[in-house]
């Protein structure tokens, strides 16, 4: 064990959360340890609806969270542009729905008084013809729909940024590193005894220590001999490697729950379930039930839905805040900021609740605690900081791809990540080669990725880049990537191919909840294809 550094304070969870607090921590000029015993954003943040929303729902029972989601995501979209777009929806109504167009239309003029705050335009009344019009995708029995505008973002990218420039700022940020035990000194709690990659223990010394682990917060308070009582609840989704309506829909599932289905950039997310979940936060699976029901309650509104083919599903647990006898989804999302010094835990702070659409506020009230506790007077600035990539224009997509040799749309991508970033990203690669088809990504952006964005497997180039995130899911790329990260980071052959073959196993975990009858012939083929070239690489 090497001798404990020490900081001001020790941000324990790498979520939106986490990495929120520890870049406007730096940004006030405090030593931050950032630790993530996974990857940057690989928590509930990755499993979200990537939704920068206000949430109308909330309207009914919790307005102010849906007045303070709109006003932090007007900052969140000023702050992160390059990695937010508009997402419209059209939410239909059926004869039989528990609201109808006109109790459906007064909740959009209520939620209209809240859209300007997040720079979202007011809502529209269609009949059901002009709603099939505009999708035609839509059942024959809509007799009517409004339209609502949300805002869509990359969860990876966003909570990569606010690493990013908590670094930038001289933040220390480890992934894959394990807080497993807090130090203390008689009730105080004085830093973090934490596992790194290759297997090594040390410790860490903090003024405070902050848990922001989402729903892993009550086994961290625990390290302290603290409850933290959370509603953990699970949610789902479905995903397809394409858009598969022109609009983004809403539908009512058989009990009565509002679900979505998300047209993002280039792929579409049906979600979500909300079920309380007692199991292993680091073990969760997506089961058959689950998928069937998201299916169900889609069918109804878009007939067409089984007969697309999904790639694969994604599954994370809400932090909730603790509340008796309510159904999950009419849960409140408020957030709780807990110092824990009258409950004998001097020097933890744990952030709990929340959402994705607020993590910057959370972020801001946490370290206002955090300074009120080390009698400093630094205030926030993240509201108008711009993330890294946003500090200026960048450059028109035709004049970069024309000068770097690289197509049109993967300098498009490349932007969505990475902004005015984009031009230095592609200077490093030294090479113009398109390493995933699908999505495209180029082969110099991974080389970025592994150089200065902290990739240490395959999964985190996956969030870091969307390598393999398309219609093959890596089938095509993943061994390439493996290529381009192994010699980067040093790998052996063997290395190489253990690294693919772990990325084609969490990939196989996450699609087999969805693969139909065809879906299973075809998985065969593919993974003997994938077997077959994998055993012919490690011949050479
Ligand atoms: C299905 C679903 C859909 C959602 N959709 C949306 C949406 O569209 N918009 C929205 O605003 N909100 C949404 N939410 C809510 C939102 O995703 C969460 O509120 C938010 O992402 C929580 O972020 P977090 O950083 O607090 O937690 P997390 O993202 O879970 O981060 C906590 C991190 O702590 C790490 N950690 C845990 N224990 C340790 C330890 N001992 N040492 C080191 N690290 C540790 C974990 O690995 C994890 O990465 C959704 C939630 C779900 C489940």
């Amino acid at each position: 064990m090497t001798a404990p550094s020490a900081y001001d304070v020790v941000v324990i969870g790498g979520g939106v959360t986490g990495a929120g607090v520890a870049r406007d921590l730096s940004l006030r000029g405090l030593s931050v340890l950032l630790l993530e015993k996974g990857d940057w954003g690989a928590g509930t943040s990755g499993a979200s609806s990537w939704m920068i929303h206000g949430g109308p729902r909330y309207l009914e029972y919790d307005w102010d969270t849906t007045r303070l989601s709109c006003i932090d995501a007007g900052h969140i979209v000023t702050i992160a542009r390059n990695l937010v777009y508009r997402v419209v929806f059209i939410i239909p109504v059926l004869p039989h729905d528990r609201n109808n167009i006109e109790r459906m239309e007064t909740a959009m003029e209520v939620y209209d008084r809240f859209q300007p705050l997040k720079k979202a335009h007011p809502h529209r009344r269609l009949t059901g013809d002009e709603a099939r019009q505009a999708e035609p995708g839509l059942s024959p029995d809509v007799i009517a729909a409004v339209t609502m505008e949300e805002w869509g973002v990359d969860p990876h990218r966003l909570v990569y940024a606010n690493v990013e420039d908590a670094v930038a700022h001289g933040a220390r940020a480890l992934n894959h590193t394990r807080v497993t035990e807090l130090i203390r000194d008689g009730g105080k709690v004085i830093g973090v005894r934490y596992r790194t990659p290759d297997g090594a223990f040390s410790e860490a010394r903090a003024r405070v220590v902050v848990n922001a682990t989402g729903p892993w917060s009550p086994e961290v308070g625990a390290m302290a001999g603290v409850d933290i009582e959370l509603r953990r609840a699970k949610g789902i989704h479905i995903v397809y490697p394409h858009r598969i309506s022109n609009f983004s829909i809403s539908a009512e599932s058989i009990d009565g729950r509002d679900l979505l289905m998300v047209s993002h950039a280039g792929f579409t997310l049906l979600g979500t379930t909300d079920d309380d979940f007692y199991g292993d936060l680091d073990s969760v699976e997506v089961l058959d039930d689950e998928v069937d029901y998201l299916l169900q309650g889609f069918e109804r509104v878009f007939p067409a839905i089984r007969s697309y083919r999904p790639v694969r599903t994604t599954t994370g647990v809400r932090p909730t805040l603790f509340k008796w006898r309510r159904y999950e989804d009419e849960l409140s999302r408020r957030y709780e900021v807990i110092d824990h010094s009258p409950r004998g835990a001097d020097g933890l702070i744990t952030i709990a609740g929340g959402k994705l659409s607020m993590y910057r506020l959370m972020a801001e009230e946490t370290s206002d605690a955090v300074c009120r506790k080390l009698g400093l007077q630094g205030e926030s600035t993240t509201a108008s900081r711009p993330l890294p990539g946003n500090e200026s224009d960048p450059e028109p997509v035709a004049a970069l791809a024309a000068r770097c040799d690289v197509p049109a749309l993967a300098v498009l991508k490349l932007q969505s990540r990475h902004g005015s970033n984009a031009e230095k990203v592609l200077d490093e690669g030294h090479t113009s080669r398109i390493l995933c088809r699908c999505e495209p990504v180029t082969e110099a952006e991974l080389v970025y990725a592994a150089r200065h964005e902290q990739v240490r497997t395959l999964a985190d180039a996956f969030r870091r880049v969307g390598v393999a995130a398309g219609p093959c899911a890596g089938a095509a790329c993943i061994l390439r990537a493996s290529e381009v990260v192994g010699r980067e980071l040093g790998w052996s052959a063997t290395q190489r191919l253990d690294a693919a073959r772990e990325f084609v196993r969490g990939a196989w975990l996450g699609r087999a909840p969805v693969l139909g009858h065809t879906g299973w012939a075809q998985e065969e083929l593919t993974q003997g294809a994938m077997r077959g070239l994998m055993a012919s690489d490690g011949a050479r």
